[in-house]
């Protein structure tokens, strides 16, 4: 009998900023959702691990939604919301959910909230301009190399912060075969593309054979080197990587799957073993996380995320800036807050789970990374550079030959000191690094009258 999934793990970031777990764990929380009579019959459904029946019984309108969750408030205009960006969500994700409120990540990135409706004149439908850079449609090729193709509209979830909102889910369907060839022929006559990227919607809701016929297809064509795979059902429909989808996959490689857990409360068992089929079959899989405000924009909370997916030979690819797409602007993060991020997590991770902070440029601009600033001072002979303690290096140029072009005055040395070479650190005191190197001094100084 199929049961409740359990996170691995409950998220603990205590201290300070507030962490959503300790406010759910602190939580006046509406009923808990595994309380709901109707997810409870469909646990015990001996159909709850077919990833069919998971699609065929999603939550799709709002008294569905109640029928779920009867104890769930519904406040006014959700169902505003609902008409105006398709609602689905599988009995699986839904039983994630662990309070009935927007201070629940999951609940927050499926059900509709009035917030979408906010619509401030900088959003827009289509914030990459995807639509403009199609040369056949649904096939979008804005880098030189890449080329990403919208094989289907449809999601086992329609996530509340995506960036398609525009296309995915108003109606449910998946490129033809006419379209298909058009596809393979644009990328016949572009040898120059050597990367597909097959998204959507999302194209593990196809039939196997279905993806198995575009897949075939994009390698037909000689050019055509890495495929590359994004889906989210590995978070929202587990089941859905079966012995079968994977042999397929396996078929076609090398193919890359990259997913996109936004959240540690979506790494489940079922999620963990999703990923395990995956990567035991060969297949190397990313993580493309968005910054969501109230669901995952605390800095120890990714630095959780992030260490789990590594665990799960998941690597943490990208953490996208939110796109300035309409109905999200309620999930929208100050691009400081990213920025703070990454500045938490350098030095604490290692750099394999460290992904790259992203803005997806407005008017297709494409993705630009954004980073703290390490690079603090240039001169002709040396650069300044910061590490994550706040150590100041000098590093010569090749031409300086790493010669003191001034000499030092006296005194501590100063960010001008490192740029002429005339000091070569600027070292902050007690870091937890300066304490291990004196302790180590310490136990290997000969004791006292001992010197040679
Ligand atoms: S699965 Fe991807 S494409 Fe589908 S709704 Fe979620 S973010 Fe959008």
């Amino acid at each position: 009998m199929p049961k409740p999934s359990a996170t691995t793990d409950d998220v603990s970031t205590a201290e300070e900023p507030p962490s959503l777990a300790a406010m759910l764990d602190a939580g006046d929380a509406t009923a808990a959702p595994s309380a709901s009579p109707k997810l409870s019959v469909l646990m015990d459904d001996r159909n709850w691990s077919d990833w069919r029946w998971q699609m065929r019984n999603r939550i799709r309108s709002v008294p569905q939604l109640r029928e779920f969750f009867p104890s769930l408030k519904l406040s006014p205009g959700l169902s505003r919301a609902a008409a105006k960006f398709p609602l689905a969500v599988t009995p699986y994700y839904a039983a994630q959910i662990r309070a009935l409120d927007a201070r629940d990540p999951v609940f927050s990135m499926a059900v509709p909230q009035i917030h979408e409706l906010f619509d401030p004149p900088f959003l827009v439908d289509d914030p990459l301009e995807e639509d403009h850079d199609m040369p056949v449609p649904g096939l979008v090729h804005r880098y030189p190399d890449r080329a990403l193709l919208i094989a289907t509209t449809t999601c086992a979830m329609y996530c509340r912060h995506c960036t398609r909102k525009r296309a995915a889910g108003h109606r449910e369907s998946c490129i033809t075969d006419a379209r298909l060839k058009q596809v393979v022929a644009y990328l016949a006559s572009h040898p120059e593309i050597s990367d597909v990227i097959v998204s959507g919607g999302d194209p593990f809701t196809m039939a196997t054979e279905v993806l198995d016929r575009i897949l075939t297809a994009l390698r037909s064509v000689p050019s055509v080197d890495i495929i590359r795979i994004g889906t989210r059902t590995i978070v929202t429909l587990p089941m859905r990587i079966t012995g079968e989808l994977v042999a397929m996959l396996k078929k076609h490689q090398p193919v890359y799957v990259n997913t996109h857990f936004n959240h540690p409360n979506e790494i489940t068992p079922e999620s963990a073993e999703a990923c395990r089929r995956l990567v035991d079959a060969g297949v190397p899989m990313g993580n493309q996380s968005v910054l969501l405000r109230g669901v995952n924009d605390d800095p120890r909370l990714i630095e959780t995320l992030c260490r789990r997916l590594v665990k799960m030979r998941v690597r943490p690819y990208y953490l996208f800036q939110c796109d300035l797409v309409r109905g999200v602007e309620h999930f929208r993060t100050p691009l400081a807050r990213g920025i703070q991020i990454m500045e938490y997590l350098r030095g604490r991770l290692s750099g394999l789970a460290i992904p790259s902070f992203v803005v997806d440029a407005p008017h297709g601009g494409g993705k630009i990374p954004v980073l703290p600033a390490y690079v603090i001072m240039q001169s002709p002979t040396h650069t300044v550079l910061r590490n994550f303690e706040g150590m100041l290096v000098s590093y010569p140029e090749p031409s300086s030959g790493g010669r003191n072009e001034a000499p030092h005055v006296a005194g501590a040395p100063t960010v001008f000191d490192l740029t002429h070479g005339a000091a070569t650190k600027i070292q902050p005191a007690d870091t937890a690094r300066q304490k291990r190197r004196a302790a180590r001094a310490a136990c290997e100084a000969p004791p006292a009258g001992m010197e040679e």
